[in-house]
Order: structure tokens, then C-alpha cells, then sequence
């Protein structure tokens, strides 16, 4: 691949940063970085300043208020946006992953209800697929629906749902049928998360946040025409949200080896031998992914869909950010402990990444189940043992 532009990307590069820099501050900029307060509201500002100027969704159609431009431009405008300092993190799940779905497998009422306001930022959206003994098997959750009339009863528990406690929808995968085997008897739901019934409980973090929640339901009625595919059909649903997912947290937020070698300059560790080596380490291992990126940049510029083989990209930046900032905290001796923005260097990036870094890990997808799929998948290695595939839930001893 040609790794430059082409004149048609390099103008619409060009026309994305001179949007971005009028309307943000560069990322790192000490006043950008320091003014978290409102987060929200000023999430929701700029995802509708995006829409009204078509730089929210570029790949998706017009007629959705999207762009309808290439995949390419895409990677270009991810790549300018994440120089500034974009509040994007409420829409990342919403817009990446959600309403895309029910896009894809909504009625026409649902997307003339829901995707414009999602796009303008009016409406903020959830996933709750995972459950306390259902995270990397999805497949074995246990929130029940039953059929009462025309409308679904809904029982159970989600958790680690991002987002929940500012969301106004989620789509919400439960089981429908719990007397065939795990995959056939799951179907997917557009919920209200405001409706009666649904109580979020924020799960608070060691960093200090509370980004997560517990949702529970209890006797929660969803009409049948807020269903999204067929009863019984939620899995294949849920696979092409799952897609999205891969493609959408394929990123790391956080500093990366130029960020602490600039702070290893500042603080006089590049004499010691020890950190170099790690330094080249992070580099090389950056190089390496910087490449693999631009395969899956060519296979889209060809018009094809990136492959299994972007799984690696979430497996190297999670366990880097890691260890950089492992490093980092102990670079700063005694000041490493202190997790105050105000009185740390680089507003505490490296403390409040450090906490992060584990989450990153586990969201979308583990380091091991990653790993499976490349080894499955990509390498061509025997699958992992399905036991319980073909049995009934039911007769599960987890179910
Ligand atoms: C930051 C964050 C945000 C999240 N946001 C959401 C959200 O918005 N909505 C939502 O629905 N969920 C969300 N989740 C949940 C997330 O999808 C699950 O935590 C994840 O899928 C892992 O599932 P689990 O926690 O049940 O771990 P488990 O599946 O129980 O895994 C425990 C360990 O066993 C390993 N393991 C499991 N199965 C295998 C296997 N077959 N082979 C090898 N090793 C295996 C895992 O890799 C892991 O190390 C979020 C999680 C995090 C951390």
C-alpha cells in the first residue's frame, strides 16, 4: 500500500483538521485537559456541532445523517479527532455499536424514531448484553422475557453496562426460550432504560469513578414491536453488534511510548540502561502495530472487510498502556502514589490510565478470548471445546 494520501483524502484530511481546530483544543493542551467539568453537556454539544457539519458517523448513509462517505475517510477523521481533545466516551457505545443495530434490524418506525436524535446527541444509548455469569459467554445469560399479550415481561440482572446511568435506551439481549441449546433461544430488545422497573446502580471504581452499573429489571414491560430480529434469532443479532464492538474499542486512549520517553527526558531515567531497553521494547512493539493497522487501512481502501486479525490490535495497546504507565508511576518514586490531577505531572494521565489499563483488557472482548479467535481463526488452530454447544439451556448445569 501507498501509506500517503491520495489527493481525495489528503483534501478531505485537510478539510476535517481545519473543522477540528476551529471548534477544540489540541489533546495535552493544559487548559483542554483540565476542564473536565460537564462532561456530558459538552459531549452532547459537540456530537450535534459534528452532525450539523456531517463529521458524525462519515461512513454511514445520508438519509441517516451520516456522511455516506468510504471507510477511509473514516480511519482519517478517527485519526484528526483523536489529536484534539473530542468528548466522544457517552456516544463510543451508543453510535458504534447500538444504533447501528437497529439499523440494521429495526422496523422503519424505530429508525425514524430513534437514529436522528442519536446522531444529533439528544438520546444516549447502552449495551446490556454481559450478566454476572455471562461475560465471555454471552450466549449463557439467564435475564428471562416471557410472553404476556402483546408485550415481553422482562426479569433479571445486567452488569458492567457503561453508560447506563446517563442512558435514555439500551438494546438488551435475554432469553426467550430457555428449553433449546444456548444460542437458539435468545432474542434482542430495544429497552426505555427511564421506564419503571429498570433500577441502575453505578458501580463504584478504584479510580474514583463510577462509569458502570448494575441494571436490574424487574417486571419490565417491552412492547413486541420494540423487538429487534426475529424471537429465538437474538444471537445473530447480537453478533453484528459484537462486529461493531471489535472495530469501535480497537483503540487505546491513554499516553503511549513518546509520551513517557518526553517525561523519562524531563526527569533524567534515559541514563538508566534498564528503561531504555523498555523503551525500545514499546517502541518496536508500537512499529509492529503501526503496520499491521495500515493492512487493515489497505484492505479497506480495497473495499474489503478487515478480518479476524484486528483482534491483535486490542491485545498489544491494552498491555502496553499498562506497562507504560507501571513504568511511568514508578519513575515518579514517592509522587507515583499521589492521584490528585491538580498536583501531578501531565494531570495524573498516567495514574488515571494505570486504572484503566485492566478495563481495557477485559471490555470487548479479554486478552484470552482475543488470543483464542487469532488462534482459531487466523492461525488455523483446533477450536476451543464447546461442550454445552448443542444441549438444551436448561439442562446446563450453569443454566
Ligand atoms: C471497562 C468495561 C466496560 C464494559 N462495558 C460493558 C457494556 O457496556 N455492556 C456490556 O454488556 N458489558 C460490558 N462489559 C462487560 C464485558 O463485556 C465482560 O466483562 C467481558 O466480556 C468478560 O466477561 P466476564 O467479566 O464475565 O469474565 P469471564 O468470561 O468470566 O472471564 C474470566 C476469565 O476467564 C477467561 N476465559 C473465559 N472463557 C475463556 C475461554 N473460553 N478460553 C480462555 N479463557 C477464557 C477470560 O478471558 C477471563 O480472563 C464491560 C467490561 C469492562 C471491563
Amino acid at each position: 500500500m501507498d501509506f500517503n494520501d491520495t489527493p481525495e483524502e489528503a483534501a478531505f484530511r485537510k478539510e476535517a483538521r481545519a473543522f477540528l481546530e476551529k471548534h477544540l483544543k489540541p489533546k495535552g493542551s493544559e487548559r483542554a485537559s483540565r476542564d473536565r467539568a460537564n462532561m456530558l453537556e459538552k459531549a452532547k454539544a459537540w456530537q450535534k456541532t459534528k452532525a450539523e457539519n456531517k463529521f458524525a458517523q462519515i461512513t454511514w448513509p445520508k438519509e441517516w445523517g451520516g456522511r455516506g462517505g468510504t471507510a477511509m475517510q473514516n480511519v482519517i477523521w478517527g485519526q484528526e479527532e483523536s489529536k484534539f481533545d473530542a468528548p466522544t466516551g457517552p456516544f463510543a457505545i451508543g453510535l458504534g455499536m447500538c444504533v447501528p443495530t437497529v439499523i440494521a434490524f429495526g422496523s422503519d418506525e424505530h429508525k425514524e424514531r430513534y437514529v436522528q436524535k442519536a446522531l444529533m446527541g439528544e438520546e444516549i444509548w447502552c449495551q446490556l448484553f454481559s450478566e454476572p455469569s455471562a461475560g465471555s459467554d454471552v450466549a449463557g445469560l439467564k435475564t428471562r422475557a416471557v410472553k404476556d399479550g402483546d408485550d415481553w415481561v422482562i426479569n433479571g440482572q445486567k452488569v458492567w453496562t457503561s453508560g447506563a446511568h446517563y442512558s435514555d435506551y439500551g438494546i438488551l439481549l435475554v432469553r426467550t426460550d430457555p428449553k433449546v441449546p444456548k444460542h437458539k433461544g435468545l432474542t434482542m430488545f430495544i429497552v426505555d432504560m427511564k421506564q419503571p422497573g429498570v433500577e441502575v446502580r453505578p458501580i463504584h471504581q478504584a479510580s474514583g469513578g463510577r462509569e458502570f452499573n448494575e441494571v436490574y429489571f424487574t417486571d419490565v414491560r417491552i412492547p413486541d414491536k420494540d423487538r429487534l430480529g426475529d424471537v429465538g434469532a437474538g444471537w445473530k443479532v447480537a453478533l453484528v453488534t459484537l462486529m461493531n464492538e471489535r472495530l469501535a474499542v480497537g483503540g487505546s486512549p491513554g499516553p503511549d511510548w513518546a509520551e513517557i520517553m518526553e517525561y523519562a527526558r524531563d526527569h533524567g531515567s534515559l541514563s538508566d540502561q534498564a528503561f531504555r531497553e523498555k523503551l525500545a521494547d514499546w517502541y518496536v512493539a508500537a512499529q509492529g502495530y503501526k503496520l499491521t493497522k495500515f493492512r487493515t487501512q489497505t484492505a479497506l481502501s480495497r473495499g474489503q472487510t478487515p478480518g479476524p486479525e484486528n483482534s491483535i490490535g486490542k491485545i498489544i495497546t491494552a498491555n502496553h498502556l499498562q506497562d507504560i504507565c507501571n513504568s511511568a508511576i514508578e519513575m515518579q518514586d514517592h509522587f507515583g502514589i499521589i492521584n490528585e490531577t491538580d498536583r501531578m505531572p501531565g494531570d495524573a494521565i498516567f495514574q488515571q490510565s494505570f486504572m484503566w489499563a485492566p478495563g481495557l483488557r477485559i471490555a470487548g472482548g479479554t486478552d484470552e478470548i482475543l488470543k483464542n479467535i487469532i488462534a482459531e481463526r487466523v492461525l488455523g488452530l483446533p477450536q476451543d471445546v464447546r461442550v454445552d454447544k448443542d444441549k438444551p439451556f436448561d439442562e446446563l448445569k450453569s443454566g
